[in-house]
């Protein structure tokens, strides 16, 4: 249950993380958000009829046939003469005219526009865009309405791909040139103004009155087969050469501007890819037939953009924290390729959606959550494998340590059914049956209960008793065994002290010491036990004058199933699993052992333990020592 606990945090961490990053990274970097914008815009053009738009291009050869810009008015004023009497349906000029020319020039254009019903001219932002330039009175006063010509490239690569439809200088506001021409070419008196769009006639274009009615431009795209304008154009030294070219400006909105090389002022980089400057009366001409089109591409809110990251970093971890192996890397892989085409499917549906922050989130995500994964089922595995080594070991206790007690239980009981005893010998091999089976069952019960502390399935007992009753039962224990090795087993002074725990578990542990300390010896030594208290600690050393361990064993000792070679070839039997238990008992008592030993000469093990007062009062907390491993 804790392990699932830890899990949801870490995958709902992971998530989150994702989130975070994904938002940040789409809004620090949006460069990579532009280019995938712009991709998708050549890609996903709306199919349209022919464009309603015709230029009017004042281009190199013009320029030069009319001798430079000074003859612009002129050369002007007899090209829209020819589109006059074609019949256009609106007729806007990108061309400033805001000074005076020369006199005859000035006089021939104003004379043109005069005779143009549904003219729009070009006024410009100055004096650092706090005041506009409006054409000269003169020409203005023929003017159905005066439009603004300014572009909104992008801060970072300077492409086009947004027009502010409108405009403000101080307090005084115009719409855009193209705007306009499109108002009046659909014959709207006005432009009726929400907050949220802007209605010209039925059309209604999403346009926010707080971004300055900024709309995105829907490029017509170039011809495919050689990537030339999609505009149809009559230049005006063309219109001069052949009259009859005029014919095409009937019943078309015609642009009127600058496309030669040498105007670069007026040409703006479009989605178009690199180098695809476009002269700024096309740029115009696109803005008329987007709004021709009617298909307005609108950005997704901020809400949604995060809501949808959301979904999307949160099924790339679940596709991990619910499933494994392929399941979910099938499933990540289905979350990876949706948020790739995601803001492609809403680009479809004219919905504008930021491509890095679905995107990095849902990688980033399946990426945290797969390692994350993988980190957990590591552990989960090394956990596994080392209840297994547990269990393992438990198998061996029961088969090595149990062994001897049931031989002697088996011989014993044989011997009573087999043979004709005498009444004294078969007491006695029942004594020796009863005892047996109780140092088997105390056995069990201790390695059990040392089993469960470590799981951290019991809690320590804390029985308070005194320590020289515990040595003392112990050595009482333990003295025919050294008498038979004909080892004396001295007691030295006891200290007046007290233990807090488990009597069994202590009793187990000092028994254990005072019996390895006999096997271990040769005849004819000595072995002593003691305890001294200086208040805050209880020290048992238990010393004896045996074989003696190297610093190599002594480090070893505590494994489980370790004797030295010395023990081995002394012909003791034992098993090298007493003191891993003796270890963890004491341990869980809060003390430790320490050990002194030399090769020949003889081993001091101390049990070193919190001493108590009287008093049962605090209880001594059990250590929660995972894994039985001493
Ligand atoms: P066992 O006595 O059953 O082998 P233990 O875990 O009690 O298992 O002891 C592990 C090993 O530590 C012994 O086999 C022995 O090699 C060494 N050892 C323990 N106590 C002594 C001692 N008093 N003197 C020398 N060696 C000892």
């Amino acid at each position: 249950m804790r392990r699932l606990g830890g899990q949801a945090i870490g995958y709902t961490a992971v998530a989150a993380a994702s989130l975070v990053l994904a938002t940040a990274a789409g809004w620090l970097v949006p460069q990579i958000d532009n280019y995938a914008y712009d991709w998708m815009l050549r890609r996903h053009a709306p199919v349209r009829a022919k464009p309603e738009s015709i230029l009017l291009a004042v281009d190199e050869r013009s320029l030069s046939e009319m001798g430079g810009m000074r003859g612009l008015r002129s050369a002007l004023a007899q090209g829209l003469e020819r589109v006059a009497d074609a019949g256009p349906a609106v007729v806007a000029i990108d061309i400033i005219l805001a000074d005076e020319g020369d006199r005859s020039g000035d006089e021939a254009l104003e004379a043109a526009l005069k005779r143009i019903p549904r003219l729009v001219l070009a006024c410009d932002l100055v004096e650092g865009g706090r005041r506009w330039e409006d054409p000269l009175a003169r020409f203005r006063q023929y003017a159905a309405a005066v439009g603004h010509v300014h572009g909104d490239p992008g801060p970072l690569d300077g492409v086009s791909r947004i027009v502010p439809l409108a405009k403000a200088a101080g307090r005084e506001r115009r719409w855009a040139l193209a705007l306009e021409a499109f108002r009046l070419s659909r014959g709207a008196p006005f432009i009726l103004e929400s907050p949220g769009d802007l209605a010209i006639g039925t059309l209604r274009v999403p346009a926010r009155a707080e971004e300055s009615r900024a709309m995105r431009i829907r490029y017509v795209p170039p011809d495919p087969a050689d990537g030339s304008s999609p505009f149809p154009r009559v230049s005006l030294a063309e219109l001069r050469r052949e009259p009859a070219l005029a014919a095409r400006f009937r019943g078309k909105v015609v642009f009127v501007g600058m496309t030669a090389q040498s105007e670069m002022r007026d040409r703006m980089l479009t989605p178009f890819g690199e180098g695809s400057y476009m002269p700024g009366i096309e740029i115009i001409a696109n803005i008329f037939e987007t709004l021709a089109g009617g298909e307005f591409l609108v950005p997704a809110g901020n809400l949604m953009v995060l809501l949808v990251c959301l979904v999307l970093a949160g099924a790339a971890v679940s596709a991990f924290a619910f499933r494994t192996g392929w399941q979910a890397y099938a499933l990540a892989a289905v979350v990876l390729v949706s948020a790739h085409v995601f803001p492609y499917l809403l680009f479809q549906r004219n919905i504008v959606f930021p491509y890095v922050a679905p995107v990095l989130a849902a990688w980033l995500a399946a990426v945290g959550a797969g390692a994350f994964q993988f980190v957990t089922v590591r552990r989960q595995l090394r956990a596994a494998e080392t209840e297994k080594m547990r269990y393992q070991q438990a198998m061996h206790f029961v088969t090595h340590e149990m062994r001897t007690p049931l031989t002697a239980i088996q011989g014993s009981s044989e011997l009573m059914s087999r043979y004709n005893l005498t009444d004294e010998k078969r007491k006695q091999i029942a004594g020796m049956i009863h005892s047996e089976s109780k140092r088997l069952a105390r056995m069990i019960e201790t390695f059990l209960n040392v089993e469960r502390l470590s799981a951290g399935e019991m809690q320590l007992k804390t029985d308070v008793f005194e320590v020289r009753s515990l040595v003392e039962s112990c050595v009482e224990r333990v003295e025919p065994l050294a008498e038979r090795k004909r080892i004396r087993l001295r007691t030295l002074p006891l200290a007046d002290a007290a233990i807090a725990g488990d009597r069994e578990l202590m009793e187990y542990a000092v028994y254990n010491l005072l019996t390895n300390a006999v096997k271990y010896s040769p005849a004819d030594t000595e072995v002593t036990v003691s305890a001294e208290s200086d208040g805050n600690w209880l020290r048992i050393p238990v010393r004896d004058q045996g074989i003696g361990m190297d610093q190599q064993e002594v480090k070893k000792v505590f494994q489980k199933f370790y004797r030295t070679e010395r023990a081995v070839a002394s012909g003791e039997k034992g098993t090298g699993i007493g003191l891993s238990i003796v270890e963890q008992i004491v341990t869980h008592h809060g003390g430790r052992i320490e050990v002194t030993s030399a090769p020949g000469k003889g081993s001091c093990f101390t049990l070193v333990l919190p001493a108590r007062v009287r008093e049962p009062e605090t209880p001594v907390q059990s250590r929660d020592r995972k894994g039985a491993v001493g």
